[in-house]
């Protein structure tokens, strides 16, 4: 059934998120030949079906979504007993289910991707999510979720990034105003000559985490050809040059060089040696804003060289988790390629694999195991593993599509 985002009297778009290279109909025009057609069928299938593990994640994602829509950070348990089954544990904190639900949606959408059928594959929970989000938006100050606490912009800059995944992948004139209110509040959130942190209206505090999030979500939006604050990575680029520390490549979290932060009574056990989340955060935003020339920028090697010094290792006893890190670290590494690419995404697909549950209710997702586990619960720690997933078969896709057609001479 299609839900309202996709009636309402509107025809469907064909979902044009992909890179020249992953659509199907225009590399077979290039191939243009039988021998093509069988390279490309045999290196990347066609709607080939999610692998396994990818698959499994996203089912548990939507098996325990509330049918309002979101997903529920700390009772997402709730779904479990509708099921008749065994409450799933490590809930997360009760204040963030805008935020999970922003991740939880911008897995489905992203798992989107790799299929290329025109519409998402998870369409009804894709529609609620999106509307529950949707319905979350102070119509006054164009926020989502509630100003409580110092996470209600982490909560905003997810559900703004989920949104404009989902108006960029739907182009529902339902959600381009929500969108735009969401961008405009990021802007007002923004300190002047500077980024985010906690407050809005801002109050001179900077911090690289944050920022992380918001120049995502304002990539999102600009490829979605919404109005956004152009000044926003200019000053962006500035902060990471502050805080960035030349001598070891380290990206700081509040000034040059620093580390992550910890919690204590409740994540100071998760040393933070044992991941360089800020460092991949700073080198993904330097990519995706412009600074790609290696030659140019010798800083970016220097930031690879240091996230390849901490590799994913899941650690079902011990403290060296960090799925936040290997997020960031994966977006990272997959737009440096190459060598870095591969040194990457062979311990992270050994993590992926031995961390993701295979019995119970919990099957298909992974224990939270982290330092920030105890906040986001099991829906964020599914959620990012998922989004984890799905970059490692994207990028694998990419590389397979490169060989076969640098293999025909196209490229
Ligand atoms: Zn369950």
């Amino acid at each position: 059934m299609l839900g309202e985002l996709y009636a309402n009297g509107h025809e469907v778009q064909p979902r044009r998120r992909l890179d020249l290279r992953y659509d199907t109909r225009t590399v077979r025009q290039l191939l243009g030949t039988r021998a093509g057609e069988h390279c490309w069928r045999a290196s990347v299938g066609e709607g080939r079906p999610q692998s396994r593990p990818l698959r499994d994640a996203l089912d548990w994602l939507a098996a325990h979504q509330n049918e309002d829509g979101h997903w529920d950070a700390d009772a997402f348990g709730d779904e479990c007993a509708k099921a008749d089954q065994t409450a799933c544990e490590n809930p997360g904190l009760v204040s963030h289910d805008v935020a999970v639900t922003g991740l939880a949606l911008i897995a489905m959408l992203g798992a989107d991707q790799e299929q290329d059928m025109g519409y998402p594959f998870f369409e009804d929970e894709i529609d609620a999510g999106t509307n529950w989000l949707r319905h979350q938006q102070d119509p006054d100050t164009g926020l989502i979720g509630t100003k409580v606490g110092h996470e209600f912009l982490y909560n905003h800059a997810l559900a703004t990034l989920a949104l404009c995944e989902a108006y960029y992948a739907t182009k529902s004139p339902l959600l381009k105003r929500t969108c735009q209110n969401a961008v405009d509040y990021i802007s007002r959130a923004r300190n002047p000559f500077g980024v985010w942190r906690y407050e809005e209206p801002p109050n001179g505090m900077n911090d690289t985490s944050v920022t992380g999030w918001m120049i995502l979500a304002l990539k999102s939006a600009e490829r979605a050809h919404l109005t956004i604050d152009s000044d926003s990575f200019e000053s962006a680029l500035l902060w990471l040059d502050e805080v960035t520390d030349e001598r070891t490549g380290r990206v700081g979290y509040t000034d040059e060089g620093s580390r992550s932060s910890r919690i204590v009574g409740a994540n100071e056990h998760f040393p933070a040696e044992s991941g360089e989340a800020l460092t991949a955060i700073g080198l993904t935003l330097r990519l995706r804003l412009g600074q790609t020339d290696r030659s140019a920028n010798p800083i970016l090697e220097k930031h690879g060289d240091l996230i390849l010094r901490v590799l994913p290792e899941w650690q079902a006893i011990g403290f060296a988790n960090d799925m936040y890190y290997w997020y960031h670290g994966t977006l990272a590494m997959r737009e440096m390629g190459g060598a870095y690419w591969d040194k990457w995404a062979a311990p992270m697909r050994i993590a992926l694999r031995e961390g993701q549950r295979q019995d119970g209710h919990e099957r298909g997702s992974w224990d939270p195991k982290g330092p920030w586990g105890f906040s986001g619960g099991r829906v964020y720690a599914t959620a990012l593993m998922a989004l984890i997933s799905e970059a490692v078969e994207l990028k694998a896709q990419e590389v397979e599509i490169e060989t076969a057609l640098g293999g025909l001479g196209y490229l």
